[in-house]
């Protein structure tokens, strides 16, 4: 071992003694800081400054109290979370997610990410994440409404156009944000629009943010492919959730000559081998806000599997689109076994440590989300550029603007790793792209 390879060791020995328990946010910071050898030694004042270990303290973290009452007149509490991880690029940038999964825990690691993806963009963005234990399944509009606006309550005071800019994530979508908006505006007396992004197109929305995230993961892999002197057309595809992330990617691969012959949510997985009906998917998710099992009920020649079954489906392309860890080392395995070329990460750390360690090993084309899942919250940051200077651009301009920066993060990412000695590992290349940026900026500030 190195006495950098000893130094980074130490560093994340340290991260694990003092956030015990947050065991995502130990697994994001040993997936970075493992690949920051290289760059430490080719940049020695990054050590000499303590960029890494500054890195991996948020900057600020507020936990408080979300009290609401749901529709039996029955109080109910919930814990609200901001994280604002690094502001070296730019104000604080990352979704609220409502899960009953979340704690402190998941949204470190989602700040963490944010953090090295925002730089990735080369947009002026920082990294940050929050969200709630609240869970939105099942509940009824006025019951999100008064939840969302208990919420802001609290939240309202540590945002801003300039300071912090939240949007959506799991559980967070158009509708959450209208709610948030609107107390918001009504707590502060301003409209004002760059506050959040992933805002209805009807008042301060970007055209394609909807898109973004899912048309960026597979313009991704379409760039990864490409390296490899292959297309999407008539590839075989599995994607995992039924989301937005998931129900925008299946609806660029198809456009682009793809198959996604089967999704999925946390209770099932449904396989049609014909290809997934957009149509129905969306009505279904989007518009009844139902669950995905009722898709089968519409297509009898669709199958209903049990959940967990996903990545048994053979395929030539793989896009986990819903949640952390939900592809692990023997679902790799199982996907290289049935000759599967590419992984596009749509969701953030979805795939396991040791899922990685598999697709690398067979040379299968890995999009870290960092980098694959970029495209979303670029056109973010375009939302932002719109609303600063009160102008709309056409969907077809947007998505243009979208296509050029994950072009740009795919070649910078291919470039870097190159650069580092590890062609072909988009992993080292986003984080060490990610990470130098970040650090470039915080050695000017000097120690802050
Ligand atoms: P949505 O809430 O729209 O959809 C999430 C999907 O994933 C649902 O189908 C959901 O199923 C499934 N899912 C969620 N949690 C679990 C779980 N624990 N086990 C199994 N399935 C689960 O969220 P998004 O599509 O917005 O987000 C999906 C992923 O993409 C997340 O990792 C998010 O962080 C990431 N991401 C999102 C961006 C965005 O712009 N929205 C940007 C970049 C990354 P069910 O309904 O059964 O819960």
């Amino acid at each position: 071992m190195t006495r950098i390879d000893e130094s980074i060791e130490s560093i994340i020995a340290g991260v694990i003694r003092r956030n015990r328990g947050e065991t995502e946010f130990h697994q994001a910071v040993c997936e970075v800081a493992e690949t920051l050898g290289p760059v430490l030694q080719k940049h020695p004042q990054y050590a000499e400054h303590k960029i890494i270990e500054r890195i991996c303290e948020p900057e600020r973290q507020v936990i408080f109290r979300v009290p609401w009452q749901d529709d039996r007149g029955e109080v109910q509490i919930n814990r609200g979370f901001r994280v604002g991880f690094n502001s070296a690029l730019g104000p604080y940038k990352g979704g609220l997610r409502f899960h009953p999964s979340v704690y402190l825990g998941i949204i470190k690691f989602l700040g963490f990410e944010q953090v090295f993806k925002n730089a990735i963009t080369g947009l002026p963005i920082g990294g940050a994440k929050g969200g709630a234990d609240f869970d939105p399944k099942g509940k009824s509009d006025s019951e999100i409404m008064r939840f969302c606006q208990s919420f802001m309550t609290e939240l309202y005071r540590h945002i801003g156009e300039f300071t912090d800019v939240p949007a959506g994530d799991i559980g967070v979508g158009a509708r959450e944000i209208g709610y948030l908006f609107g107390q918001y505006k009504r707590i502060t007396n301003r409209y004002e629009s760059g506050v959040l992004t992933g805002k209805s197109p009807h008042w301060g929305g970007a055209l394609v943010r909807r898109e973004a995230t899912g048309y960026g993961a597979v313009y991704f892999v379409e760039e990864m492919l490409k390296v490899r002197g292959q297309g999407l057309e008539g590839k075989r595809c599995l994607v995992s959730g039924s989301g937005n992330v998931a129900i925008y990617a299946i609806e660029k691969l198809h456009a682009l000559g793809a198959r996604v012959v089967a999704c999925s949510d946390s209770d099932n997985v449904v396989v049609h081998p014909q290809g997934i009906r957009l149509e129905t998917l969306k009505r279904i998710k989007e518009v009844e806000r139902r669950r995905l099992a009722d898709y089968v009920v519409e297509h009898p020649d669709a199958e209903r599997l049990p959940a967990g079954t996903l990545w048994k489906i053979p395929c030539d392309v793989a896009l986990p689109c819903a949640t952390q860890n939900e592809l692990d080392e023997d679902s790799a395995r199982t996907l290289v076994a049935n000759g599967c070329v590419a992984v596009g990460e749509g969701a953030n750390m979805p795939t396991t440590p040791g899922g990685v360690r598999v697709f690398m090993e067979a040379g299968v084309a890995f999009g870290p989300g960092k980098a694959a899942n970029a495209g979303g919250v670029a056109t973010s940051a375009l939302e932002m550029q719109q609303n600063a200077s009160r102008d709309t651009w056409s969907f077809e301009h947007t998505e243009r603007r979208l296509h050029e920066i994950v072009r740009n993060i795919h070649r910078d990412c291919y470039e870097t790793a190159a650069e580092f000695g590890s062609p072909g590992n988009y992993v080292i290349g986003a984080n060490i792209s990610g990470f130098r940026r970040v650090a470039e900026a915080m050695l000017a500030f000097g120690v802050i």
